[in-house]
């Protein structure tokens, strides 16, 4: 997707090509690595241009695509269909995997690493004492001893230091770790929680409830992509997920994929939550935008919703799918409107 390319500089390459396989369907071989880092490492190349007009919107390169650019396909290149947008879950698990065992390594290396400075420290302050009292005890062993525990105790603080060194490195990888973990539970375009943060939200949830589960599709969206581009598109995504963050607060909101919404709220009835999607729904429609480039009117932006109340023991899928189905209800009434069930 075109969002990968565009991300912003402060952006981490590393994160970018990772999120860039992951949009495209694309498994972590050296060949799609080279691929992804020749269209990020160079963003007003050809080659980034070429792949920005083939996956605005949200669009995957397809496979002919991919050899046309001049990516060798690796053996197990997902098959990329053509109009994908969600990540395929499997990598998203698998870099999920590989995240969570990483940081459980540099957590275990931090504390060996802090054991043995705790322990280096104590040596030369033992060390320390025995020196003093080695030249306390008289001329007769005096010299040689002394120098030597002199010569240790300068080893023993240069071992120190480097400990501390190796703690404060491990210290910052622990912590990009945990962006990383960040990064890989949220969406890049609207900077909302993904698909994978309202999984763990929804396993997570309070046991007391009620908890409801909303999903919002965005009306009519293809329009405003083929009558103002998809760099507008983009920023209606942005908009309509700051509208729902807002009116959502201490909820969880979360871009589910495309130009769909998701909603978990704890400790809220169904009818309350119809009411609230209503108001984010009104305060959407009344809102008149225009296009920031060639100030024309961009016009009324609505979106439609299905709402359910969670039954007990019902799966996040059971539950989306009710909700769905309720979506495609509200599209089929004539859109603008939400649909609790
Ligand atoms: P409906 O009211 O029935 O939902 O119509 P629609 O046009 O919103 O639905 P449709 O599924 O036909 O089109 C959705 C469009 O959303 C197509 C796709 O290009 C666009 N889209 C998906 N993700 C993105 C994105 O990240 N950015 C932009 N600009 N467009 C996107
Ligand atoms: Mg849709
Ligand atoms: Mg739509």
């Amino acid at each position: 997707m075109a969002s990968a390319v565009r991300a912003s500089s402060s952006d981490g390459l590393f994160h970018r090509i990772g999120a860039f396989l992951a949009e495209q369907g694309l498994s972590p071989e050296p060949p799609h690595y080279a691929f992804a880092y020749a269209v990020l490492s160079e963003p007003n190349g050809t080659l980034a241009r070429e792949v920005a007009e083939i996956t605005g919107g949200g669009f995957r390169l397809r496979r002919d695509d991919l050899e046309r650019l001049g990516c060798q396909i690796g053996a197990a290149a997902a098959s990329a269909p053509a109009r994908a947008v969600e990540p395929p879950p499997a990598f998203q698990r698998q870099a999920e995997e590989l995240v969570a065992q990483t940081q459980a390594q540099v957590d275990g290396f931090a504390d060996i690493v802090r054991e043995m400075k705790d322990e280096t420290h104590g040596f030369g302050r033992d060390l320390a004492v025995s020196a003093a009292q080695i030249v306390d005890s008289g001329p007769a062993g005096g010299g040689n001893l002394s120098r030597l525990a002199t010569e240790m105790l300068a080893r023993v603080h240069d071992s120190e230091q480097r400990l501390a060194r190796a703690t404060d490195e491990t210290d910052a990888l622990r912590a990009k770790l945990a962006e990383a973990r960040d990064a890989a539970r949220r969406d890049p375009l609207t900077g909302l929680p993904n698909r994978l943060a309202l999984a763990e939200g929804f396993s997570a949830r309070p046991g007391a409830g009620p908890h409801c589960l909303a999903l919002c599709d965005i009306d009519r969206f293809k329009r405003i992509n083929d009558q103002h581009g998809h760099g507008v598109g983009d920023r209606v995504l942005g908009m309509i997920g700051k509208t729902l963050a807002e009116a959502f607060e201490g909820h969880l909101v979360c871009r589910y994929g495309g130009e769909e919404f998701a909603v978990l709220l704890n400790g809220v009835t169904l009818a309350k939550a119809a009411e609230m999607l209503d108001g984010a729904r009104a305060t959407t429609s009344a809102r008149r935008l225009r296009n920031r480039d060639t100030d024309a009117p961009i016009g009324e932006i609505t979106f439609s919703a299905g709402v359910v109340a969670l039954r007990t023991g019902e799966t996040a899928e059971e539950a989306m799918d009710r909700a769905d189905r309720l979506l495609y209800t509200a599209k089929a009434q004539g859109r603008d409107r939400v649909c609790a069930g």
